[in-house]
């Protein structure tokens, strides 16, 4: 009998924020366990609501949404997208330039396959969202992780890039703000990307599906603005800002100098047409979305839910004997560092299993995100604050015992 085994493609390829460590969760849940997972970023799970207006609007367009739309997406969507990028000075953009996807992750998957060829490098953030390394992995080219660093912010360490760029390499990665250890990137940091992406003519991805979750009075710079001489490719969405991740709404924008990429464009096109379109009815409340109701905005605010919690987790982190952690600007995660010395750690994700195992409750090794030391783990702090109350309780009471074996 023939064996059917996963194809080579996959080799090297792992998505581990729903990978083994949420096996086993779901394993023990069957069993009877409740556990509190704190895996992904899924805003609607935590009793985070869609704005109604956004609710109202997609179902009064549920009839005009029956058929197939252009494979670039609906004229109205793409239009508030420009709109959009024109409020913030993308340079040169056109609805031509304009694509919505099933989220933003069918567009990661889609932008990776229609550029790259086999042994073609990426440069791409450690710690990232992991997305990113899969889809580079998958479509044949090698992600090349640069360093963001814990002592400065987290930020992109720009030595480190410098010095991994290789003649293969085709495009450098960021995602800004960050996900998973809620950075925000600024001016000065994303000019010295950009000199570096023209020095070696290299096309810029930015991941931008955090823009609107930004705190401390703080603003997100896009990085297309800063490069109308450069190709840069920003994605974004209403997953996070509107709480609609089940929807699956997201957009990527084509700025800057286009004059040498049309051949990539063309596959693009192509890659778009191929999967006819995205999902119609979703799209229908981009309009409603990015016209102005920024409904994200009081959760962001001291007294705001997502800004409370934030205070909340990162000082009760910082309190814990044995972590600490780096406070995070935007988004709604932290990336706590553990003293893997001194709990002798030396696999993160069987800490995260043996932490599930004992106080039920789930987290994601920083493995998960590439990071290459078994000494992180993700929080999501979306839950309410009793829960992240109890996650702190737990993790102190766990620590106070815990040496791997
Ligand atoms: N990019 C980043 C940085 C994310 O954190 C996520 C989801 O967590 C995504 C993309 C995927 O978003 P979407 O729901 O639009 O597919």
């Amino acid at each position: 009998m023939k064996k059917f085994e996963k194809s080579t493609k996959l080799d090297g390829v792992s998505y581990d924020v729903r990978g083994p460590v949420l096996e086993e969760a779901e394993r023990m849940q069957e069993e009877g366990v409740s556990i509190l997972k704190l895996n992904t970023g899924n805003p609607a799970t935590f009793g985070f609501e869609a704005p109604n207006e956004i609710v109202r609007d997609l179902i009064m367009n549920v009839r005009e949404s029956e058929g197939y739309s252009d494979s670039k997406g609906v004229f109205s969507a793409r239009k508030a997208i420009e709109q959009y990028c024109q409020l913030k000075n993308f340079p040169n953009v056109t609805i031509n330039d304009i694509y919505t996807g099933n989220g933003v992750s069918e567009l990661i998957t889609m932008c990776m396959q229609g550029l790259l060829n086999n042994g073609d490098e990426v440069l791409v953030p450690m710690p990232d969202y992991p997305l990113w390394t899969a889809s580079v992995s998958l479509a044949g080219g090698k992600p090349v992780h640069y360093i963001c660093d814990e002592e400065a912010e987290w930020y992109p360490d720009i030595e480190d890039i410098k010095r991994k760029v290789t003649s293969q390499t085709k495009a450098i990665v960021i995602i800004n703000p960050n996900n998973p250890t809620g950075a925000l990137y600024p001016k000065e940091l994303l000019e010295e990307i950009v000199e570096i992406a023209r020095q070696h003519d290299l096309i810029i991805y930015s991941d931008e599906i955090y823009d609107r979750l930004v705190m401390d009075g703080l603003q997100h710079i896009p990085i297309a603005t800063l490069a109308p001489d450069r190709f840069v490719v920003t994605l974004n969405g209403l997953s996070k800002s509107h709480r609609v991740a089940g929807f699956r709404v997201g957009w990527m924008v084509l700025s800057g100098d286009k004059s040498k990429v049309k051949g990539y464009i063309e596959g693009l096109n192509m890659l778009s047409s191929m999967r006819l379109c995205s999902n119609v009815l979703s799209q229908q409340i981009i309009q409603t979305a990015l016209g102005g109701h920024q409904s994200v905005d009081k959760l962001l605010l001291p007294g705001g839910r997502v800004y409370e919690q934030r205070e909340f987790i990162y000082n009760a982190i910082n309190d814990i004997p044995g972590l600490s952690a780096v406070k995070p600007k935007a988004a709604f995660y932290i990336f706590p560092k553990i003293d893997a010395k001194r709990f002798n750690i030396v696999d993160d994700e069987q800490f995260v299993l043996d932490f599930l195992h004992e106080h039920k409750i789930l987290l994601v090794h920083g493995g998960g995100f590439n990071w290459n030391q078994p000494d992180h783990f993700r929080i999501v702090y979306l839950p309410k604050l009793e829960d992240l109350k109890m996650t702190a309780e737990k993790m102190r009471e766990f620590l106070s015992t815990y040496k791997q074996k």
